[in-house]
């Protein structure tokens, strides 16, 4: 209980966190006494993130709220939510772009592969360690990673790469261009033209 109220006090604090100071937790316990998380840290700060963080942003902000608990099956879960913006290049015009990640989750506690196989639906499993913990760090980006779109496009019709690869003015030349092989041919039959009995 008392562990409780002290959690509650810094939910109530939404102030941004160091994420050196994110603890790695027991996750029976976390579970057993409904654990309860949320505020934010800068998304570069997280390692696995921090690749993706907007350069015009750096200061960009990766909020988020997890809850532990247990269902009425004994399983051990937690509730996930994360929001933060990361840059992606556009796959029209290959510019970056800066897109909105909302990410959320009920993952599913297991100790060993076999038991990831069988999550209940909708779970996400989460492998725990050798004694028991798991990175609430680690949680944080993968659901991250997880909630990436597999592609990102500007909204307004940008202009796409290939165009500007193969602009109009070369194509025009090559339409007029003549065959260099035809040249070639041709070359070749004048230069033999005369010895031509
Ligand atoms: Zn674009």
């Amino acid at each position: 209980m008392i562990l409780k109220t002290a959690v509650d006090n810094s939910v109530v604090a939404v102030s941004v966190q160091s994420a050196a100071g994110l603890p790695r937790l027991g996750v029976r316990g976390a579970c057993d006494t409904e654990r309860e998380f949320s505020g934010a840290v800068r998304a570069a700060d997280l390692r696995r993130v921090s690749p993706m963080v907007p350069r015009t942003a750096p200061e960009t902000l990766l909020n988020f709220e997890i809850r532990f608990y247990r269902n009425a099956g004994r399983d051990l879960l937690a509730d996930i939510d994360v929001r933060t913006d990361v840059e992606l290049d556009c796959s029209r015009c290959l510019q970056p772009m800066t897109v909105a990640i909302v990410g959320t989750s009920t993952l599913q506690f297991v100790y060993n592969d076999e038991q990831a196989q069988h999550v209940m639906d909708d779970c996400e499993p989460v492998l725990i360690d050798e004694e028991g913990m798991v990175s609430l760090a680690s949680l944080l980006e993968d659901e991250v990673l997880m909630s990436m779109p597999t592609v990102a496009m500007h909204d307004h019709q940008c202009r796409p790469a290939w165009q500007e690869a193969s602009d109009a003015p070369e194509q025009v030349v090559e339409s007029d261009r003549p065959n260099p092989f035809a040249a070639l041919a041709q070359q070749w039959h004048q230069s033999d033209d005369p010895t031509d009995p």
